[in-house]
């Protein structure tokens, strides 16, 4: 492995910006790391060769014109297939899509280009973003770097299993129910959902509108506040856009400081299907946030224990709304139009062919669940419950300023061990969903490695919306204090490929 790429995104921008170098010699090293390793990871879905480096040459003739520099210019990303990319093919996971070459740039696409981001590809993830492993892809799983035949987590597992792989510093996922904090977790890498509205959807293939965030993926907390920064803001293309001042996460991720700060640890986050060892250094880490001067608070939100229920009924209820745009009339695939059948016909067989089982599953449900004389009893009450589970939240701030909890009850299981029990599936999200249906910001972070399986623990923190600093301050708090009593998982222990 060359050292260039194993620097961070601050440490790389840096060295581009002060001529050290340049953006195309550490575009074509991740580039090679790719070809070394993809094989085996499957962490992308398309690698854009040409535009990557296309876009590295224009930062280093920025750079020589004197022009100045964004804080990322020339840092290689890797991002989610569900954004849309102008020219670059994107399927969302989905063979429904297979083909497509979008038209446009997603907004979030828009800004890593003009920050002088350089794209390297898109990456793997469930169709549709309907998973917690990947496998639900239609082009095959991904591997976690940590261990191939284990899973990267899910939606976003190829976002993750680029960064644990070192095929690039900086990542992008979207998170809906956990996707960008679940595989952060199962891999020891860095997630953030911002708060809902924080970044733009415009673009970002629409899985549950009123959940969907997108967000930044890193292995440290500053990298991901950098990117956050880059990455937010309002946009008047997304109605749901928030118009108001990105949080300062930049300046929160540097002074990293919780002394005084009140941390809530939540009691129905913890029992049965917790495993020992998430457990434990879930505890060691409180114990830290303690010894850094922090005041920790126990507090009771009754309401998240029906927080799945509610999930899997307003996402899937949002989906099949949502995924009735692909009628075979508008985009990628389309089966059966042989000049003997009518529209419908060719409709109904290009949603057979073309959506896998997961995603016919829940536009199943999800139709189910909003027709008429059923609405009030499933989705109404779902919306209900939403409420219930905002307003603990909302109690819950006014006693502490940050919530902590395990990201996941379990470190990565093995590939194919949950495919055909979508209910143990789902249980991967039980701590991540809260945070989605209050629209609150959320991070999760690197908490050390289990000791009965040796695979990394993630530590997920919970901010009220609008407050996505206080994230990156206790977060940038707790690194630093685990890199400096444990050593930091990815960069001192992760297996080599
Ligand atoms: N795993 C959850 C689901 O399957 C969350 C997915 C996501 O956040 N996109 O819906």
């Amino acid at each position: 492995m060359t050292d260039v790429i194993k620097l961070t995104a601050a440490e790389t921008a840096a060295r581009i910006t002060n001529g050290d170098l340049t953006a195309e010699a550490v575009t074509e090293a991740h580039l090679a790391r790719i070809d070394a390793v993809d094989e085996k990871v499957h962490a992308f879905l398309h690698v854009d060769r040409e535009g990557a480096l296309a876009q590295a040459r224009a930062v280093d003739a920025q750079r020589a014109a004197g022009e100045p520099l964004g804080p990322l210019a020339g840092v290689p990303l890797a991002l989610k297939d569900i954004f849309t990319t102008k020219g670059i093919p994107t399927t969302c996971g989905s063979k429904i899509l297979e083909g497509w070459i979008p038209p446009y740039d997603a907004t979030v696409t828009r800004k890593l280009k003009e920050a002088g981001v350089v794209i390297l590809g898109k990456t793997n993830m469930d169709e549709f973003a309907m998973g917690s492993s990947t496998e639900n892809s239609a082009y095959g799983p991904t591997g976690n770097p940590w261990d191939l035949t284990r899973i990267p987590g899910g939606s976003g597992g190829g976002s993750a299993a680029a960064l644990a792989s070192y095929q690039a510093p900086l990542a992008i996922g979207t998170d809906t129910g956990g996707s960008i904090r679940q595989p952060a977790a199962v891999t020891a890498t860095v997630g953030v959902k911002p708060t809902y509205g924080g970044v733009s959807r415009y673009g970002m293939i629409a899985f549950s509108s009123s959940l969907d965030q997108g967000g930044p993926c890193a292995r440290t907390v500053l990298d991901a506040a950098l990117l956050h920064e880059v990455m937010a803001g309002h946009d008047p293309m997304d109605s749901t856009s928030i118009d108001a001042p990105v949080p300062a996460v930049v300046e929160a991720a540097r002074s990293g400081n919780v002394k005084g700060m009140r941390i809530g640890v939540i009691k129905e986050f913890a029992g049965e299907g917790y495993q020992a060892g998430v457990v434990q250094r879930f505890t060691e880490a409180v114990e830290l946030l303690r010894e850094l001067g922090a005041q920790v608070v126990e507090l009771s939100c009754p309401s998240f224990s029906y927080a799945l229920p509610a999930y899997y009924l307003i996402a899937p209820s949002e989906c099949s709304s949502n995924l009735a745009r692909f009628d075979a009339m508008r985009y990628g695939l389309r089966a059966g139009d042989d000049g003997t059948r009518s529209a419908e016909e060719v409709t109904a067989l290009t949603r057979e062919a073309g959506f896998g089982p997961e995603v016919k599953r829940r536009i199943i449900l999800g139709t189910y669940a909003l027709s008429s004389g059923y609405y009030d009893a499933y989705y109404g009450s779902a919306q209900k419950v939403r409420t219930l589970i905002t307003r603990d939240f909302q109690r819950a701030f006014e006693q502490v300023d940050v919530i902590v909890s395990p990201t996941t009850p379990t470190t990565a299981f093995p590939i194919g061990e949950r495919t055909d029990d979508p209910m143990a599936m789902y249980l991967a999200d039980l701590c991540t969903i809260p945070a989605n249906l209050a629209g609150n910001a959320a991070m999760s972070l690197p908490c050390g490695l289990a000791p009965e399986d040796g695979l990394p623990v993630g530590l997920q923190i919970v901010a009220p919306a609008l407050k996505d600093d206080r994230l990156y301050r206790v977060g940038a708090a707790v690194e630093a204090a685990f890199v400096t009593k444990w050593g930091h998982p990815l960069l001192e222990e992760a297996p080599q490929l």
